[in-house]
């Protein structure tokens, strides 16, 4: 018998599946490249396959180093990885640099000053802590003096952090409306930055700041790391910030450390959250001696598709020269422009269009709704349901920022880090009758104990008592005391003395723990009971109570959604399309004042006005074979409905590059 043995990858024949540009990017053994093209040229492919070329040539998969825009992504390529190179890519770095920096950080946060096993605080924790803090130094007046809101806050801050700046010049550039306000508003920051310190959190900016940080101060640490990564890989390097950028250029800084970033400057979209496209336009200065790639062909879209997508993106002046010939020769129905009157018409128009591409055969995953802003898929949602056309939708609250989660997760984050009062705060509410000046009394007290206990103990990295014994002594305000002993013991539960409970288990106890709080707090009980089940479905894999509250924290929903179903059409913003294609896309809302935005339209800011145009280059590049653009004539309801023209970008189109289509 003739027994055939599968190819091993050694065996596997790069240039075959690669084109000759992309193949010589794989195989380059320059320290330090950039692969610069255009969207769909096989740019994340190329990352792919130089990562299995790497495996196949024996480097050792944990001296890679592969840095991504979702943790998703970088799951998907490692699968893809595994498959090229026959072999487990398992011990690969791989994710956002959240995620790196996070399993950087809890190795070594205690050089920084912080308690083994810190809190990471997500964009809803930081909201919470920014409004007890706008109360704390505001109080009542914030809303008569107009003070800002704790988004507003949030976003100064972060945006401050990732640019590099300090606040108050952050402010008076981009905030100049809230300069009679920057007094107080530096009081909150600093209020801010030491209630995180003794919560033992971190923020999502603290992550990148901390690392870099580490990196910078510690030069063990930074040896050690150089030393270990033998190839960092950067996918969408157009929209990293300064943070990010001089993290990469530490980590790869090893003498015998190879460099490879892959972006397109066209695409560069969050400007807004601190990317700066000029480090991809000044790799060449910051490494010399850098190898330049350049792709030009596409492979996603078919030619149609391609010519109204580089029509569209030469109207912007600052760019890579770049060509982008189509791979592709097939199916050449031009896109489609549909004017709709109003925005209900255009919903119906998006749910027909599917129902009956799906009913000629196309799966609903291969189908996409695009969209600037998360309210604008209100319509489309609502008609999609009529029409029981499934979907999932990756846009608007993150699915670990649903209330009924937090409500959950806050107990184990109590149970991992007993100083993090943002859990505790969350906990204490949830019992009848205590209200915010009983939680910030329970919370003193608590963290009195706490701390001292940890201090006594300085070798455990959490509360390893029982619970009923170390708190016994805490004064309980009245209006919390029914609650208390309940309390404490369920927090025993939680670390029985005789073993240590998986996330899982921890979860299912606490469900049932809080209960009554869900059924009472939440009219859609079932579904929510529904979603607690998922959270330790999506997250099995997780070893320890750290690591799993470190994935909660840091995971997308996109992450969340382990099996895609091959029926379900995606709702998505254009940001978190970046970098993904559908067969059939839609693009909806393309008025002007929705998109571009009317804010970005009257500042006049030229900068902004190119980045929403490369939004909309997001957006029509994520197409393979059809692609419809959308806008209501009417926005809004009979009362307050404004008339909406068609989008510049829309009029700046050649016609005889698309059809318009007539409801
Ligand atoms: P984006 O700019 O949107 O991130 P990209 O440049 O990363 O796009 P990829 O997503 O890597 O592009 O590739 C786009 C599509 O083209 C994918 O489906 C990919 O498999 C396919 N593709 C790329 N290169 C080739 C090739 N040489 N042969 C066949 N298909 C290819
Ligand atoms: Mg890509």
């Amino acid at each position: 018998m003739k027994y055939t043995l599968r190819p091993t990858a050694a065996g596997r024949d790069y240039a075959a599946e690669l084109n000759p540009e992309q193949y010589a990017a794989v195989t380059t053994n320059a320290r330090h490249a950039l692969v610069i093209a255009g969207a769909g040229s096989g740019k994340t492919r190329t990352l792919t396959y130089r990562v299995a070329r790497l495996l196949d040539a024996g480097v050792a998969p944990w001296r890679i180093l592969l840095l991504t825009f979702t943790n998703k992504a970088a799951r998907e390529m490692l699968e893809r990885v595994a498959s090229l190179a026959g072999m487990g890519a398992g011990q690969i770095w791989g994710g956002t640099f959240h995620s790196v920096a996070n399993r950087i950080l809890r190795l070594h946060a205690v050089r920084l000053g912080y308690q083994p096993g810190f809190t990471i605080l997500d964009g809803d924790d930081q909201r919470a802590l920014f409004r007890a803090l706008v109360k704390q130094f505001v109080g009542k007046s914030s809303k008569n003096d107009r003070f800002p809101k704790a988004e507003v806050l949030q976003s100064l801050h972060s945006l401050a952090v990732n640019t590099g700046r300090s606040w108050q010049l952050t402010l008076r550039t981009e905030y100049a409306h809230l300069d009679k306000h920057e007094e107080v508003i530096g009081k909150i920051y600093e209020a801010y930055a030491v209630r995180k310190k003794e919560s033992n959190a971190m923020d999502f900016d603290d992550l990148l700041t901390n690392l870099l940080r580490l990196l910078q101060a510690h030069e063990d640490i930074r040896t050690d790391l150089q030393g270990r990564f033998l190839h960092v890989l950067v996918d969408e390097y157009q929209d990293t910030n300064v943070l990010q950028a001089a993290i990469i250029g530490l980590l790869a800084g090893g003498l015998d450390t190879s460099l490879m970033v892959v972006g397109d400057d066209a695409q560069s979209i969050y400007s807004w959250r601190g990317a700066n496209v000029d480090h991809i336009f000044e790799f060449s200065n910051t490494y010399p001696d850098a190898e330049v790639f350049k792709i030009e062909t596409n492979y996603r879209s078919v030619p149609a598709i391609l010519e109204i997508s580089n029509a569209a993106i030469s109207n912007n002046t600052r760019q890579f020269a770049k060509t982008l010939r189509p791979a592709r020769d097939t199916g050449c129905m031009k896109p489609a422009i549909i004017p709709a009157p109003d925005n209900r018409t255009e919903a119906r128009f998006v749910a027909q269009r599917i129902d009956e591409l799906m009913a000629a055969g196309i799966a609903g995953k291969d189908i996409a709704v695009l969209y600037r802003a998360h309210f604008h898929s209100m319509d489309v949602q609502m008609e999609l349901t009529r029409n029981h056309i499934p979907y999932r939708i990756t846009s608007g609250l993150r699915f670990f920022e649903q209330a009924h989660i937090k409500d959950v997760v806050a107990w184990l984050r109590l149970l991992s880090n007993p100083r993090d009062e943002i859990a505790f705060r969350r906990i204490v509410s949830t019992f009848p009758r205590v209200g915010e000046a009983t939680a910030s009394k329970l919370w003193e007290n608590w963290f009195a104990v706490a701390d001292a206990w940890l201090q006594a103990n300085p070798e455990a990295t959490t509360i390893t008592a029982p619970h009923s014994e170390v708190f016994a002594a805490v004064k309980v305000p009245a209006a919390a005391r029914p609650h208390w002993g309940g309390f404490l013991a369920s927090m025993d539960d939680l670390h029985p003395a005789d073993k240590v409970l998986t996330p899982a288990e921890l979860v299912h106890l606490v469900q049932s723990f809080i209960d009554a709080h869900l059924r009472a707090s939440y009219e859609n009980y079932e579904e929510r009971l529904e979603d607690i089940a998922q959270l330790t479905r999506s997250l099995s894999d997780a070893a320890d109570l750290d690591a799993f509250l470190s994935q909660v924290a840091l995971l997308s929903e996109d992450d969340t959604q382990t099996e895609i179903d091959p029926d379900c059409v995606t709702l998505s913003t254009i940001h978190q399309a970046k970098g993904l294609e559908w067969k059939v896309v839609f693009v909806i809302f393309l008025g002007e004042g929705l998109f571009p935005h009317y804010r970005v339209i009257q500042s006049g800011e030229m900068d902004d006005l190119e980045e929403e145009l490369r939004l909309f280059y997001v957006a029509v590049t994520r197409a393979e074979d059809q692609l419809y653009l959308s806008y209501p004539r009417y926005n809004g309801h009979s009362y307050d409905s404004q008339f909406c023209p068609p989008s510049r970008f829309l009029t700046a189109l050649p016609p005889e590059l698309y059809e318009l289509w007539n409801l």
